[in-house]
């Protein structure tokens, strides 16, 4: 079935799950039926099959590519989400004697700093909890004795994004769930970082993180075999089963951003995007940004409507030219539009043509 005689797609602002590259669908569900016509779906091939794999040896090479990392780092494809970093992290890395510090940038990061207190201490070194997490914190004092840095690359929920990184000589442990290969990176700063496929990657399902080598075996607590990163460095990722049909989509999607022109060209298009948007938002009288103009994300769009009497009416609008996705977080309210990599420019035009309407309607 050609794409042309699907339904007509739907605009998908979703924060997660979220728009993945109409090719890369349209690749996904022809593995789904025949695999390169080996005449096996990829669904029911053995992930110890050759084909297999090859997936996960060239869907490491280009996560390696796509951030720059050299053989001193690691990729792993683990299940369990970017939630079960949250204390992986800290349990393989912070010895019990060690000390971690942390930033405080929204309901995430809170949760990262929960699950690894569990392990060590922590040092919560700023918060922007007082302004409903609108900011990033910057100009951090950062003990140059800690074991790493954990932050929050981009905050999915309150639409903040680090532009900068902290000056530190600590090596950096980074959630980059919602930002992960938006932009060129200097990975060297990075220790350690994860990321749920489910927002900008592929499909719910697997985890990715790059880990570097020399990070490991710092701790001498004894880790349970699943949890430990080891564990799945030495199998490369197939220690168990892994989670096959995930890790393909997210190949497919790593093709495509090599096809695209990298990283360079995704700053491009995901800057060239944003501005559209926060230009619209900053422009029309009836809307209004949520977030600090220099801490603003290009992957998370918040906004409100100025008068509070006008959210239902847009809500509505979106929902009748088939926008879907927009509806704020419950914490923030309002709207969000999340313009991942996969978001054509279209989409994001056709948004700020809906609010340009909404205006001269009132
Ligand atoms: C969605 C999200 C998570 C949680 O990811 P799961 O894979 O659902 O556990 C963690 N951090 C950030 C920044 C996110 O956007």
């Amino acid at each position: 079935m050609k794409s042309e005689t699907l339904v007509m797609k739907q605009h998908n602002f979703s924060a997660g799950p979220a728009i993945l590259p109409q090719i890369v669908l349209e690749q996904a569900s022809q593995a789904v039926i025949d695999y390169n016509g080996i005449g096996l779906s990829i669904l029911e091939m053995s992930h110890r099959s050759p084909e297999f794999v090859a997936v996960m040896q060239e869907a490491r090479d280009l996560v390696k590519l796509h951030l720059g990392a050299g053989d001193d780092y690691e990729v792993l494809f683990l299940t369990g989400g970017a939630s079960s970093q949250f204390f992986m992290a800290a349990m393989n890395l912070l010895d019990e004697n060690g000390k971690a510090c942390y930033v405080d940038t929204g309901a995430w990061s809170a949760k990262a700093i929960k699950e690894a207190a569990l392990f060590g201490e922590i040092d919560v070194l700023a918060s922007s909890k007082d302004q409903n997490y609108n900011y990033i914190p910057k100009g951090l004092n950062i003990p140059s004795d800690a074991t790493y840095l954990h932050i929050t690359t981009n905050n999915t929920i309150y639409g903040t994004q680090y532009h900068n990184l902290p000056e530190t000589n600590v090596p950096i442990i980074a959630d980059m769930s919602s930002d992960i290969f938006s932009r060129p990176i200097d990975i060297n700063r990075y220790g350690m970082i994860y990321a749920g496929a489910q927002k900008n990657l592929g499909p719910a399902g697997t985890t990715l993180v790059i880990i570097r080598k020399d990070m490991l075996n710092k701790v001498s607590r004894t880790i349970p075999t699943m949890l430990d990163y080891n564990t799945h460095i030495k199998k490369d990722s197939m220690f168990n089963t892994p989670p096959s049909y995930p890790v393909y989509v997210c190949l497919l999607t790593l093709r495509w951003l090599k096809e695209m022109g990298g990283m360079d060209a995704m700053k491009t298009h995901n800057e060239t995007k944003a501005q559209l948007l926060y230009n619209e938002i900053d422009r029309n009288p009836l809307f209004k940004g949520t977030v600090a103009l220099e801490d603003r994300s290009l992957m998370n769009v918040p906004f409100v409507t100025v008068d509070p009497a006008h959210q239902d009416a847009f809500m509505a609008v979106c929902k009748d030219k088939r926008i879907s996705g927009v509806k704020g977080h419950r914490s923030v309210g309002g709207f969000r539009a999340s313009i991942y990599n996969a978001m054509p420019m279209s989409s994001v035009e056709f948004l700020v043509e809906a609010m340009q309407e909404f205006e001269r309607a009132q």
